[in-house]
């Protein structure tokens, strides 16, 4: 057990407009904190006001992106009570993350006694309107004051809270989406796998490129052979070919092992249907689709649960998909999980701990 130190503010700060909350743009009153020193390990944890951070400009952090994240929600139930989804999966994925950028671990039992300290303390930010929540943020920074390359010696890791509106608050619109062919987002043996800030960098240019095309998001390419499908923006994705759901696999490490991507596996197998990880070349799906055996395509992440892609771009050729309508299988998949998420539906396959 943790011994966390609890210093309230005595400001607290005016709620937004619940209705127009949007992603990411409001914080809660506190956030929590814990530093590592080589000496002392992982230390001093502590729920305080949501406060700026003071760090050196030469902390390590600033020049070689040594940082990583993770990303969850409470959900409001509608008894009133407060939940998350699967926790156990995102802290087991930071410390995995923790290994492939050399930040030390944190005891798993501990990141969730922080998770759900510093959410009850801010339990009055968990908003209440349909298909809102509270996005949870963890994340640790290297710390070291020092140009050196090499792992820091200190670090911080925070977590900080934002209420968030419905991804959905207009019905489920299906995306367009763009191949790029250009920009990779990482390769094999890189940092693919790792929730590292430092990735989402480098996808910026392809994600810009897809907005000035009208696109929504990026369908990823690997970055070695630049043919098979890794992923669609920040979301793992997911193809009905024939009846059958296919999924880029996960053994090259260089695709983000998505908890929403395992969920979704999960349940259909549970569902007794046919679910394939494999390698999934795009010439493959753009086939399928010639020949009318692309049921579907969606892409899965924590923000959207589910988020059908209704056309796929390749330059000048325009797939549409499903009639640009969210198909059977990503609809099934999206009350399954949102169900459970918000304490509608039964769970039944031990996915949802309870904070109150
Ligand atoms: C976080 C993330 C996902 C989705 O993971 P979830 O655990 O389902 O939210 C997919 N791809 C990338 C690149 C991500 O960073």
């Amino acid at each position: 057990m943790l011994n966390i130190k609890i210093e309230k503010t005595s400001t607290p700060k005016q709620k937004p407009d619940y209705s127009k909350l949007g992603f990411g743009k409001y914080f809660t009153d506190h956030m929590f904190l814990m530093n590592y020193s080589t000496e002392k390990g992982w230390h001093d944890a502590r729920v305080v006001p949501y406060a700026p951070l003071e760090l050196s400009p030469a902390a390590m952090v600033f020049h070689y992106a040594q940082e990583l994240f993770e990303g969850l929600k409470a959900y409001r139930r509608a008894d009133g009570g407060i939940q998350l989804f699967r926790p156990d999966k995102n802290i087991e994925r930071m410390n995995n993350t923790c290994d492939r950028l050399c930040v030390p671990r944190i005891d798993p039992a501990d990141v969730l006694q922080a998770i759900k300290t510093v959410v009850e303390v801010d339990a009055d930010w968990v908003p209440y309107d349909e298909g809102t929540s509270l996005y949870i943020r963890p994340f640790i920074i290297a710390t070291d004051p020092m140009l050196g390359v090499h792992p820091s010696h200190t670090y911080i890791f925070c977590i900080i809270l934002s209420p968030v509106g419905s991804y959905y608050a207009a019905g489920i619109n299906p995306v367009k989406i763009g191949i790029e062919r250009e920009y990779v987002r990482c390769v094999k043996g890189g940092t693919g796998l790792a929730k590292a800030g430092g990735n989402y960098a480098a996808s910026l240019i392809g994600q810009k490129k897809a907005e000035e095309n009208g696109y929504a998001q990026v369908l990823w390419l690997d970055g070695i052979h630049r043919k098979y499908i890794d992923e669609v923006g920040a979301m793992n994705v997911f193809f009905v070919i024939d009846g059958v759901v296919v999924t880029p696999d996960l053994t090259d490490g260089n695709i983000l092992p998505g908890v929403t991507r395992r969920s979704a596996i999960e349940l259909l197998k549970k569902w007794g249907m046919a679910v394939e990880e494999r390698k999934l070349a795009v010439d493959e799906v753009i086939e399928a689709h010639k020949n009318g055996k692309l049921n579907e395509a969606f892409g899965t992440g924590t923000a959207a649960v589910i988020s059908p892609i209704g056309e796929l771009c390749d330059g000048d050729n325009i797939m549409v998909i499903n009639n640009n309508e969210i198909g059977p299988i990503a609809k099934k998949l999206y009350d399954a999980i949102t169900g459970m998420q918000w304490g509608k539906v039964e769970d039944d396959m031990g996915w949802i701990e309870k904070i109150n």
